[in-house]
């Protein structure tokens, strides 16, 4: 719902205790509403039952918190469940609760929609609406985390800045989100266990080194051939695998960390020993991980999934190569929620 006042998670904890002192109140209440935003995830200044009635209803006066609401919700056979979000302006978007074993993934989204219209992504049909703020993001996290406690007793254990949109179009929120969900004094979740995908973007990929992030990154490369990769991902045309290669090789230097490639599987189009080649030959320069990634279908007869025999082959030839490959099925791909499939088709 669409509220004229402030949204009081733009504040800071800082900002926050200097509100409080000019109200004639004391500092330390910054902290604890702060807590109540981003540990315990308030939805409402009701729930704050350490702060009295009055300043609960000062801060209702004066701030709204326009959360994501949970618009609908789909499990897969497998039980992975994909939610998709409303936001305050309308618009929706999706997070994905990925079960494996012991494991938790949470997979979220970073805007509304993309502007690189990736021809095999189901996201990249629906138009760019905006970039999700870094409470949005927080939201997404929040939910599937504590949905994961309530339904498979476990606590989240990976997150992964794979759902819908480009997360490098949106550095500032989603870097903001991965330090905020970091911090103690909100989920202390840690970095090392959150990994941003981006389909790579050299400037940004850049500027992550010089950030020196202590999160991982992953690459969505899907081919290392140019004209193959243009195919299934425009903007290479403008930042073409030489000047992704560049910036990958300065990211290393300059992080020590090492990549993941992705690389979705698509019958008769980049799973040829050719393709295999050219992706051994590209990954020489940096220690990576390959995932190669069963495609599943999503409503163009243009991209299918691959035989397993081309994948199997595939793998084989670039484990000749010593290169560490793992092999990874899409998961709920009955409901859309499996890579590339998120689009946002519930209306
Ligand atoms: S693959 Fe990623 S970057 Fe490409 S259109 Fe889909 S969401 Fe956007």
């Amino acid at each position: 719902m669409e509220t004229n006042k402030p949204d009081i998670r733009q504040l800071t904890e800082e900002a926050l205790s200097a509100f409080f002192k000019e109200h004639g109140e004391q500092a330390f209440r910054g902290r604890q509403v702060y807590e109540w935003l981003w540990k315990k995830g308030s939805t409402s200044f009701e729930e704050m039952s350490n702060l009295s009635k009055e300043t609960r209803k000062f801060l209702s006066e004066n701030f709204s918190i326009p959360r994501l609401n949970i618009h609908s919700k789909q499990t897969s056979r497998d039980g992975t469940i994909k939610f998709t979000f409303k936001t305050h302006d309308g618009h929706l978007t999706e997070s994905v609760l990925i079960p494996s074993g012991s494991r938790i993934t949470a997979c979220v989204s970073s805007q509304v929609g993309c502007k690189l219209n990736c021809t095999f992504c189901a996201t990249g049909k629906i138009p760019f609406k905006r970039n999700l703020s870094q409470a949005e993001i927080f939201d997404q996290i929040l939910t599937v985390k504590n949905k994961a406690n309530k339904l498979y007793n476990l606590s989240l254990s990976n997150i992964v800045y794979m759902g819908m949109g480009e997360p490098l179009l949106n550095y500032g929120d989603v870097k903001a989100s991965i330090k905020l969900i970091a911090s103690e004094k909100s989920l202390g979740f840690s970095p090392r266990r959150v990994t941003l995908s981006t389909i790579g973007l050299p400037e940004k990929i850049k500027k992550l080194a010089d950030d020196q992030i202590t999160f991982n990154l992953a690459v969505s490369l899907h081919s290392a051939m140019d004209e193959t990769r243009t195919r299934l991902i425009p903007i290479n045309k403008q930042y073409n695998l030489e000047s992704l290669k560049k910036a990958l090789e300065y990211f290393n230097k300059n992080t020590g960390k090492r990549i993941t490639f992705e690389y979705l599987m698509i019958n008769g189009i980049n799973d040829s020993i050719a393709e295999a080649k050219a992706l051994a030959e590209y990954c020489k320069n940096f220690p990576v991980k390959i995932n190669l990634i069963e495609y599943n279908t999503t409503g163009d007869p243009a991209f299918q999934k691959p035989d397993p025999q081309k994948l199997n082959e595939f793998k084989v030839f670039l484990e000749s190569k010593n290169l560490v490959v793992n092999v990874r099925r899409s998961r709920g791909d009955d409901i859309d929620a499996a890579c590339g499939q998120l689009s946002g088709r519930i209306k």
